[in-house]
């Protein structure tokens, strides 16, 4: 953070045309778990998408009408994959593994059978990596209390859902990862993990970590 105050690249991180046009998605499903307008249908859907576009969107970009097509690719899997509903029901399920307690988002849940659904839905590509903790976790909200409990992620651009399926053993493996974590966080200890997708996107723009040694001398030259 203080490296990016000083080195003033606050602003270096500028979203282009691609990255705004899933912004814009990102808000529209922000929307459709707050508001419920009800099975309105994909027509609606479409406005809804393009109240959001004309405000935040690449509308200006000389390809405009391409990443605007984009987005109408996006919000038909999305309808796709909602069954034609154009609400959905979020949750934020509080877990307790590791020796810490979490609070687990999912933009899409249900209950139904006797077992929880939860959904996570990514307007991006790719699977599941089931070397990571989200996925571990999701699942592990699922089955929270409930017992028995399914979890997804949905991939917008590839129009598919993965099911997070993860053998008792490779779960065990994330939640020890879980409980190095925690050890980490109450030590305070944050290491930087960079990693080619995300430092684009961060505000801090690859510049993080330890500070050098020396004095700071501010307003000098
Ligand atoms: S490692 Fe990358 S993503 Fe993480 S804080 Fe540093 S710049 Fe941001």
């Amino acid at each position: 953070m203080l490296h990016t105050a000083m080195i003033g690249i606050g602003a270096a991180r500028q979203n282009g045309p691609f990255a705004m046009t899933h912004d814009c998605v990102r808000r529209l499903l922000k929307q459709m778990t707050e508001d419920d307008p009800g099975d309105t249908g994909r027509a609606e859907l479409e406005a809804a998408f393009e109240a959001i576009w004309l405000e935040h969107g690449p509308w200006e970009h000389g390809y405009a009408e391409h990443y605007r097509a984009l987005g109408s690719k996006l919000l038909d899997s999305l309808h796709r994959q909602l069954n034609g509903r154009t609400s959905m029901s979020s949750a934020a399920i509080p877990v307790h593994q590791g020796g810490l307690e979490l609070l687990v988002h999912a933009e899409d849940s249900w209950s139904g059978g006797g077992e929880r659904v939860l959904r996570r839905i990514r307007t991006g590509s790719g699977g599941m990596d089931d070397m990571s903790v989200g996925p571990a976790l999701l699942l592990l909200a699922a089955q929270e209390g409930a017992g028995t409990g399914r979890a997804e992620v949905v991939s917008l651009t590839d129009d598919a859902v993965h099911s997070v399926d993860l053998k008792p053993t490779k779960l065990r493996n994330r939640v020890k990862t879980l409980g190095e974590f925690g050890e980490q966080i109450r030590q305070g200890s944050f290491p930087a993990t960079g990693k080619a997708e995300d430092c684009p996107r961060c505000p801090h723009w690859f510049a993080c970590g330890r500070l050098p040694r020396g004095d700071l001398a501010l307003g000098a030259g």
